[in-house]
């Protein structure tokens, strides 16, 4: 990346031009588009993953899927590869005795929090089904083509585009740039962002392996299997019909003065045996399909925006694997970007909507990345705990109970933890909406069945003045809002009567719902204003400085 390039007449324009097609990329392409924005994306490789890498998908990323309609089709691959509600634990071997049960039941004690379901489904199958939805929404994806070099301006960004294939090269133009590009994200390097945090601390191998571990499994359904033996540290995962899977190599031998690089070459028989000590067995046959190297690392871009080029995913922020937390930031950054981005395009936003992307993002990064070290640290490498950690965190609190203390939206009162458990954020400005479940004509939905697309005002069921004021009052900035009365004269019911309480409202109250289904505004009760709708709706939409609250 290292030349001047020029736009030229004949530079191909897009909206968005997003670097890197796995798996943030490719969300936040179909976020965008399902949002009428038609996004480039750029990706290296010939096709989606080959490598099944992250698994675990939480119920905020669900939540997001389920948004854009291929909830099910996810649930439905899932359940090829995987028996639903496996537990995490740590073995000595797989062979061996359990030394701990991290999460004994996937979905144990929280199923009422959501519509949506933990799900373990691996990029393999996840990567190809967001492309197509992508596609069918009006993505363009371009496999086995490199973005090589970009510049920006005050319009926007140019970028010089390379088929892998035959080398041929184009230019494009587009308003903004999305670098969802990888830990080693070179559009990062290239703006001199940033990592801050805590460097590698290991060099580890993933081992891709065939072998018939049925009858080590014992009929147990385990998701993922930390190993923590005086041998080795690292995980199994293994997908049905148990014939192969992969064994993550973090540390080998004394585990208070490991050798943290597993890196230099083995030969085959060095990686089975490996795997064999990790099953705790030398009789099982171990074929060896592939070693990956990567670095462990636990870090966060010191800025998620550079005037019109924004971080996304690993390019944003790196962290291992223990929690299964990296992929599933990445997804809720495409989800907390899209709307911005669609709405700033089409002009219904000011562009300062964009500048509350980095505070929102970042500090839910910063968190994140602490969790998944210090789950490391107490899995996998009790050396480094001497060198400090955060204290664990409960994984519900970090998937769902994340806040966002940014201009983005309108707090009343309080701040509070940055992180809560979602079951006591109430609707808070700033937490993400509630689940409740509510009728419609007879049908169940949930809350966050009504939002995703523009912003939603719910009220109480005392609360008409609200929904005339969504309806009718918003007609004047030009934005056509959904506005919905909760409750027995409604358009939607109650059947559990837990609307108001879910939401901490009065049933006079209001709520006003982002796209991204975070609360921007709440009224703990009346008398409904439509010049407070409408000053609200403002704020939120950064069109001018800050209204009354
Ligand atoms: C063993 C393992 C297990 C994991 N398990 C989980 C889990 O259970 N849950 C979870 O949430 N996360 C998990 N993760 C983390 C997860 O895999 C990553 O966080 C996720 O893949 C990041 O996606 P990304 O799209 O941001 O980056 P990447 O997957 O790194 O993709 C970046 C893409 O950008 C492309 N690219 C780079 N530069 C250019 C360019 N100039 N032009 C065009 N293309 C470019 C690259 O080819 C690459 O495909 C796991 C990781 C590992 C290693």
């Amino acid at each position: 990346m290292s030349y001047v390039i020029s736009p030229g007449p004949a530079a191909e324009e897009c909206p968005v031009l997003i670097a890197g097609g796995s798996l943030v990329g490719m969300t936040t392409a179909m976020l965008l588009a399902q949002h009428g924005v038609k996004p480039l994306v750029v990706e290296r490789h010939r096709s989606t993953a080959i490598h099944p890498r992250a698994a675990l998908i939480l119920q905020r990323s669900m939540e997001i899927l389920r948004e854009a309609g291929i909830e099910e089709a996810v649930r439905r691959q899932s359940i090829e590869q995987f028996d639903p509600d496996g537990a995490l634990v740590s073995v000595e071997t797989l062979a061996g005795e359990v030394i701990a049960e991290h999460i004994p039941n996937l979905n144990e004690g929280v199923r009422d929090v959501s519509p949506s379901l933990r799900t373990f489904v691996t990029q393999i199958a996840l990567e190809p089904t967001v492309c197509r939805r992508a596609e069918d929404l009006g993505a363009e994806m371009c496999l086995g083509t490199e973005m090589v070099d970009f510049e920006q301006d005050e319009e926007g960004v140019t970028a010089l585009l390379r088929q892998r294939d035959d080398g041929e090269e184009r230019t494009v133009r587009a308003s903004y740039l999305v670098a969802a590009d990888g830990p080693k994200s070179p559009v990062r390097e290239r703006l001199g962002i940033a990592m801050r945090g805590r460097p590698v601390f290991s060099r580890a191998v993933t081992i891709y392996f065939r072998a018939d571990v049925e009858e080590l499994l014992r009929g147990r359904n385990l998701s993922v299997i930390m190993v923590n033996n005086p041998k080795l540290r690292g995980f199994f995962r293994i997908e049905k019909p148990y014939r192969s899977g992969f064994l993550v190599v973090h540390t080998l031998g004394d585990p208070d003065d490991p050798v943290t690089d597993i890196w230099p070459d083995r030969g085959e028989r060095g990686w089975i045996e490996l795997v064999q000590s990790a099953l705790g067995s030398e009789e099982v046959e171990v074929a060896i399909e592939d070693v990956m190297r990567w670095e462990a690392v636990a870090q966060v871009a010191e800025r998620f925006q550079d005037g019109r080029v924004f971080l996304a995913g690993d390019a944003a922020h790196t962290m291992p694997p223990y929690g299964g937390y990296g992929g599933n930031v990445g997804i809720q950054d495409a989800h907390n970007l899209a709307w911005k981005l669609a709405m700033v395009l089409d002009g219904t936003a000011g562009p300062e909507l964009l500048a509350t992307y980095d505070p929102e993002r970042r500090p839910v990064a910063e968190f994140t990345a602490e969790q998944a070290y210090s789950r490391y640290v107490t899995r996998a490498a009790p050396d480094l705990a001497a060198g400090g950690m955060e204290p664990i965190v409960s994984d519900l609190n970090i998937d769902l109970g994340y806040r966002y203390p940014s201009p983005g939206v309108m707090a009343d009162g309080g701040d509070g933890p940055v992180h809560e458990d979602p079951r006591e954020s109430h609707g808070r400005p700033g937490t993400r909406a509630p689940h409740v479940w509510l009728e419609r004509d007879g049908q169940r939905l949930s809350t966050l069945d009504l939002f995703g697309r523009g912003f939603t005002l719910l009220a109480g069921p005392d609360g008409a003045g609200w929904v005339d004021a969504g309806r009718e009052g918003t007609e004047r900035l030009g934005l056509n809002i959904a506005a919905h009365l909760v409750g027995t004269d409604g358009d939607l019911t109650d059947p559990g009567d837990a609307f108001a309480e879910a939401y901490a409202i009065e049933p006079s109250g209001a709520v006003i719902v982002r796209p991204d289904g975070f609360v921007g505004w709440r009224a703990a009760a009346g008398p409904a204003s439509h010049e407070t709708v409408r000053e609200v709706l403002s704020t939120l939409l950064a069109r001018q400085t800050r209204a009354r609250s």
